[in-house]
């Protein structure tokens, strides 16, 4: 080999030392995200084991053999947990902590036994499944990041092989009772792949990681955050880019919204916006947008529209809100919308689509409010 066994175990306590500090140190400025603390905590465990197994390479000794099995069975353990939070929101202890336990029951009671070397498959073979249990749970959650979940699944895999096929060159060797640390084939392919899958490993989760926090941040800077509905920026993000033609906007307004505030105060206020924006979710398709443009101001992008349906929407809403009764702590609020509809007849930017439909509705609103007016009767002629 290449290198010896010895100076691969120092590589992988140093890799796993330096992935575990940096994990922690992003748990304690981050916001206290748990799989953060899970993996961090998992690294330390498998620290330790690593270094009793490196204690064993020179001078074997069946107990410290038996505490590395256990404290990488605790920590992969642990990285399973970590894993399991992240991909799928729940940490899975249940699962984790009956394979833990029962295997650690096992490979304890092995040794016990004097049977080192069945203790050893037992550990090898659990410590696969643990990476198994891991690769499972990036595979199961790829659609969020396929790329990067599917490799890292695919890492796992690779290193949870590789401890199996440890535990198979032991069975196939026969070596029941252990006299020195177990040397073959098998555990120089696993010194390799543990080396390059954990650095692998935590690069591409650290990366999983660091995406998903620029994602929501993404997110949030494009979401109102009283109605959860789209912000105006969002909407209007790329200026120039043009809608086609059958695209149809819909500017609403609700009347008198000042009086509510002084009346019932800006509580009822917010709880009277967050109503009204509940109330066009309930009315769109999943096709169309709905996007708060600011204060008492909303809109909708009715896509590929016939030329009814953005009026019929804005008429339904219309008369929902009239008829509605938004119960508040401060008593019942009821309240009336205006609205404006323009048309693209050809390719046409949102923004000027707005500034039609802002038009439409200044007209609703002289003519008395609580009506639906629409910007050009040539597009509902087309
Ligand atoms: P009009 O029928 O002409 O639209 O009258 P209006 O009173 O609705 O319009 P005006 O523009 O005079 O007032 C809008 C009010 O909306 C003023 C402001 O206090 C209120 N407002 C804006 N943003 C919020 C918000 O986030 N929460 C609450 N509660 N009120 C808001
Ligand atoms: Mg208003
Ligand atoms: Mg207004």
């Amino acid at each position: 080999m290449l290198l010896d066994q010895l100076s691969i175990l120092i590589a992988i306590g140093f890799s796993s030392a330096s992935l575990g500090l940096t994990l922690f140190m992003m748990w304690i400025v981050g916001r206290g995200e748990a799989h953060l603390l899970s993996w961090s905590l998992a690294l330390a465990f498998i620290l330790l084991g690593v270094a009793f197994f490196g204690s064993v390479v020179e001078n074997y000794n069946a107990t410290f053999l038996l505490v590395s099995f256990l404290l990488l069975v605790v920590g992969f353990g642990l990285l399973y947990i970590g894993s399991a939070t992240f991909c799928s929101g729940k940490a899975g202890w249940l699962s984790a902590m009956a394979l833990v336990g029962l295997g650690g029951i096992s490979i304890t009671a092995a040794f016990a036994l004097g049977y080192s070397g069945i203790g050893t498959m037992a550990g090898n073979v659990l410590l696969g499944a643990l990476m198994l249990a891991n690769a499972h749970q990036y595979w199961s959650a790829r659609a969020e990041s396929p790329l990067l979940m599917t490799a890292n699944a695919a890492l796992y895999l690779i290193v949870s092989v590789s401890f199996m096929l440890c535990g198979y060159a032991l069975i196939h060797e026969g070596q029941y009772i252990l006299t020195a640390k177990p040397s073959n084939w098998a555990e120089d392919i696993n010194s390799i792949v543990v080396i390059a899958g954990l650095t692998g490993i935590g690069t591409l989760s650290l990366t999983l990681n660091q995406a998903r926090i620029a994602n929501r941040h993404k997110r949030e800077a494009m979401t109102d955050a009283l109605t959860g509905l789209l912000n105006r920026r969002a909407l209007l993000q790329n200026p120039s880019n043009t809608v086609p033609a059958g695209t149809a906007l819909v500017a609403m307004d609700l009347d008198y919204f000042k009086k509510i505030n002084d009346r019932y105060g800006h509580d009822c206020g917010d709880q009277a916006l967050k109503a009204f924006a509940e109330l066009i979710r309930a009315n769109i398709r999943p096709t169309d947008l709905a996007a708060r443009m600011g204060g008492e101001e909303f809109c909708i992008v009715v896509s590929d529209s016939n030329q009814r349906a953005p009026m019929t929407i804005a008429e339904r809403i219309r008369e929902q809100v009239e008829a509605m009764t938004i119960s508040t702590a401060a008593g019942p609020v009821r309240t009336t919308v205006s609205a404006g509809i323009s048309y693209a007849s050809g390719d046409e930017t949102l923004q000027s689509l707005l500034i039609r439909a802002d038009e439409a509705l200044y007209e609703a609103k002289s003519e008395g409010r609580n009506r639906v007016r629409t910007s050009d009767l040539n597009g509902l002629a087309a």
